[in-house]
């Protein structure tokens, strides 16, 4: 799981769905969202359908802590989930997910990934036709605007719904005895679907197919709207795009690298980012030491092309929880020392370089330079594998700010003064294309290099509260 206490990019949500007939699914949706709990940890949710209709439970925190016990009140064969950070709305139960709304077919029950960037259009449309909203999430918008179409099916529906929306959507929903699963035409956040028994499953990453024992078929297709009933999948691509925009932050940062995303390896993508780094910015050092665990395959990689000592020199306490870490400044700061303790005998009098996966603010990265200092490292080399985040993301990832950037503001040598390092070197753009192995064309790295594949929102229409402001 990533860290409560960490500044890097704040990772966006995890969908999970499945179709099995014959089958109680709700605890193979569980089993799903704790192999997606890195993703999001503030809320979590599970909606199933059974013959009695849809029945739902969610609740704040971590999946094992909402659902203890509750699972037994889930039946049904057909089941989606959902782990949430909250990238648009507040971090409050009535914007958990999944969202469930009236619709002419029954209780419609919807879960999302991304950041929908017409959210506050399309929600002041429905309110002028009579939507009274309980939330301030786009999923909420994204749902009423499936429920509230004209349309006879709610295939149509959602088919019709698909071509209003914009910016990232990777969505699951449940109504009516039919699954469904659907994602943008630019294919931003991932989706993939497996086969298990006679079932059908859906979700962010492949890691959660392992969980269950379920096999991996194929990507959902971008633009792709996949129906499930009565064990039949029908899929459809609804929005045909030749550009794609995959989150290169997914390859990065965002998914376990224990999953594949577009037929590719996380953990050897990351370690192919390490070894191109060591190649961009070798270091005159002694060691190699991974911040974990993010920076850990790239820093692997990074000793391998080198050909310096890799040590896991910085140990992390797994048990700090969110409640310690976050309530104010002071605990902030103890966090890091709490969090990442440095084995002393490894570093002192050692040239270190530190690996990691990005820098947003920069503040921690000066804190765990001088954690190792203090240790007795002689000097302490920083490298990056991702380079310099410039601009604020608008598909889901909570830094939908410039200000919060320190690369916004500040050039590498600054930011290397800044953190106190003896010198910062981040992957290069190219590197990152090289390593992740698919075309430019093939990736989104606006935050990166500002060009989005969107329509760019105004920034104080695109982040967290854009529903609360537009309110
Ligand atoms: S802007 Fe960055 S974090 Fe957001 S989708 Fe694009 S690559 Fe991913």
């Amino acid at each position: 799981m990533k860290d409560p206490w960490r500044e890097g990019p704040r990772e966006e949500c995890g969908v999970f769905g499945i179709a099995w007939p014959g089958q109680t699914v709700a605890p193979l949706v569980y089993l799903g969202l704790l192999a997606l709990q890195h993703r999001g940890q503030e809320s979590a949710g599970i909606a199933t359908w059974s013959e009695a209709g849809l029945h739902l439970h969610k609740g704040m925190g971590l999946a094992s802590r909402v659902f203890d016990e509750r699972l037994s009140a889930l039946p049904g064969s057909l089941g989606i989930g959902h782990v949430r950070y909250s990238t648009m709305g507040s971090a409050v139960l009535e914007n958990a997910q999944p969202v469930a709304v009236p619709s002419p077919w029954g209780t419609l029950a919807v879960a999302h990934n991304g950041n929908l960037t017409n959210a506050p259009q399309l929600r002041e449309e429905l309110e002028r036709r009579g939507v009274r909203f309980r939330g301030s999430s786009d999923t909420e918008v994204l749902a009423w605007c499936v429920a509230t179409s004209s349309r006879r099916t709610p295939e149509a529906a959602i088919r019709v719904a698909m071509e209003r929306l914009e910016g990232a959507y990777t969505v699951v929903a449940l109504v009516d005895g039919t699954l469904f699963a659907f994602r943008d035409p630019l294919a931003i956040r991932p989706l993939v679907l497996g086969r298990i028994g006679d079932g059908w499953v859906v979700a962010s990453e492949t890691c959660a197919f392992d969980q269950i024992g379920a096999v991996f078929v194929r990507d959902v297709l971008p633009g792709e709207l996949v129906g499930v009933r009565d064990g039949q999948l029908h899929g459809e691509v609804v929005l045909p795009s030749p550009r794609r925009a995959h989150c290169v932050f997914e390859f990065i940062y965002f998914a376990r690298p224990d999953t594949n995303l577009v037929g590719r390896n996380v953990h050897r993508v990351r370690r192919a980012m390490g070894r191109v780094l060591a190649r961009e910015h070798p270091a005159d050092a002694d060691l190699v030491v991974p911040v974990p665990d993010s920076g850990t395959s790239a820093a692997l990689g990074f000793a391998e092309q080198s050909g310096l000592r890799f040590e896991l020199a910085l140990v992390k306490n797994r048990y700090v929880g969110r409640t310690f870490i976050e309530p104010d400044p002071q605990r902030r700061d103890l966090g890091v020392r709490v969090k990442l303790n440095p084995v002393r005998e490894l570093v002192a009098g050692q040239r270190v370089v530190l690996v990691d996966d990005s820098i947003v603010r920069g503040t921690t990265s000066g804190k765990i330079v001088q954690v190792l200092r203090e240790a007795g490292a002689r000097e302490v080399h920083v490298r990056i594998s991702s380079p310099p985040i410039r601009w604020p993301c608008f598909y889901g990832v909570d830094t939908s700010s410039r200000r919060q950037l320190v690369a916004a503001e500040l050039d590498v040598e600054q930011i290397r003064e800044r953190i106190g390092a003896d010198s910062l070197g981040y992957l290069s753009q190219e590197g990152l294309v090289e390593a992740v192995g698919l075309s430019r064309a093939e990736l989104c790295m606006a935050c990166l290099d500002g060009q989005y594949p969107t329509d760019q929102p105004q920034e104080e229409l695109a982040g967290r509260m854009a529903l609360e402001v537009a309110r």
